[in-house]
């Protein structure tokens, strides 16, 4: 349910899925650590409480960073741990023109402009103080250019990412294990310089295009979802009608878990003698209560 509440532009309420689908979204940039693991198992727990279909979409949209061959890889870690899901799993490399579809409709609407800052520029104009927005926020600085402007960028060689104009739009959502979080937005990349959709685009799109119910995925996402949000508020598409973050496995010094921390994929673990079915009764027990009933 999207309303408006308070002060906030647009609010999405913490609702009832009922049985549509839940998904786990992994991208094939690695192994997946113990702590992606526990997330799948429990998005795929959430769905299967709700007597509701799992679906698991492949996130290769980041092509400098996907690999194909971590793709089996990641599968045959899930399947190992007993996360079970319906059907084939999507790519998002197969849906390029779902997302290009989306970006016409924001370009139609003028919600889109290029930008042509680097990384370090951004940097340095974001530090400066510029009224409501988050700090490390988009300062807004390729947003009114002029088409001569835009060209004389062009012709220097760098070519642009694509931002939506969303700057200062008030965001919140119920999170179902996080509570109320509200954010003020920037103008976001929804296509990135080197060509590639950018993450909040796709998954977006991708969440309304197969109809998901739940998204349940770790709390270093939560930041995400108002721009997520926005984006199925402009796109006209309807969102999930629950958002679950779920915290986060911290290694033994309470920081999130990394390398450092020994042990952290199924591989090692089972190297180091524990069998994958202890693995996943250590990971389950880790969550208990987590969800909740039901
Ligand atoms: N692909 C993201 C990741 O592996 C997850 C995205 C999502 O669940 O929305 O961190």
């Amino acid at each position: 349910m999207t309303a408006n509440v308070g002060d906030l532009d647009l609010f999405h309420a913490d609702g009832d899925p009922g049985k549509a689908p839940g998904r786990y979204a992994p991208s094939p940039t690695g192994r997946l650590h113990l702590g992606n693991l526990r997330t799948a198992l429990l998005a795929c727990r959430a769905a299967r409480v709700r007597e509701a279909p799992f679906l698991l979409r492949i996130e290769d949209v980041d092509t400098g960073r996907s690999r194909e061959e971590w793709i089996e890889v990641q599968l045959g870690e899930l399947r190992q741990i007993g996360v079970d899901w319906d059907g084939e799993p999507v790519r998002q490399s197969d849906r390029h023109d779902l997302y290009r579809g989306a970006l016409d409709r924001l370009e139609a609407d003028g919600l889109l402009y290029e930008c042509f800052c680097t990384r370090a520029e951004i940097r340095e104009a974001a530090s400066a103080p510029h009224g409501e927005l988050p700090e490390g926020a988009y300062p807004g600085t390729c947003r009114e250019l002029t088409e001569s402007e835009r060209e004389e960028r062009r012709q220097a060689g760098r070519p642009p990412a694509l931002r939506v104009r969303a700057a200062g739009v008030k965001v919140g959502f119920e999170d179902h294990l996080c509570g109320t979080v509200e954010k003020t937005l920037d103008d976001f990349v929804v296509r990135r310089n080197d060509g590639d959709f950018a993450y909040n685009l796709a998954v977006t799109v991708d969440d309304a295009e197969q109809g998901i119910g739940e998204v349940v995925r770790g709390q270093d996402l939560l930041d995400t979802t108002p721009r997520q949000l926005w984006l199925y508020n402009r796109l006209g598409l309807a969102a999930p009608a629950r958002f679950a973050h779920v915290p986060l496995m911290l290694g033994d010094d309470g920081e999130r878990l990394a390398k450092r921390h020994g042990a952290i994929t199924l591989e090692e673990r089972i190297e180091s003698g524990e069998d994958p079915s202890a693995v996943r009764r250590g990971l389950v027990e880790s969550v208990e209560g987590i969800l909740g009933p039901g």
